[in-house]
């Protein structure tokens, strides 16, 4: 179980947010085994805008913020796609390059890793 990470969760008063004994319940930070929201770690999109008006600006100047245009090239023009057959029944995954359109299959494992890229440069 974890906790949502959402900075004003616990102000939302929502019946399933009221815990605790009798006579002494508190509405508190959602709890679950997963959330649908920002890669799971927020119960709503409302507490994950919240954790970003509030953190946002420092998160961007730590991980670099974008100071240029960034321009798309054959060179880094490949996203990830999945391709469903016409029955919709069966899927294959791959890898299709934006502006020459050339397409290479994936392997389900390279489809997942976040670290595969045929991208090279930004
Ligand atoms: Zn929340």
């Amino acid at each position: 179980m974890k906790f949502c990470q959402g900075t004003e969760c616990h102000m939302h008063k929502t019946k399933d947010r009221l815990k605790g004994m009798k006579g002494s319940k508190t509405y508190q930070t959602r709890r679950r085994s997963d959330f649908y929201y920002g890669n799971g770690n927020f119960c709503s999109t409302w507490c994950q805008e919240q954790w970003f008006s509030k953190f946002g600006n420092r998160a961007i100047d730590h991980f670099g913020r974008v100071t240029a245009a960034k321009h798309l090239t054959e060179q880094n023009a490949w996203s990830k796609q999945i391709d469903w057959d016409s029955s919709y029944q069966n899927r294959s995954y791959i890898y299709r390059n934006g502006i020459t359109k050339e397409q290479r299959p994936l392997t389900k494992e390279q489809y997942t890793d976040s670290n595969y890229t045929l991208n090279t440069g930004e």
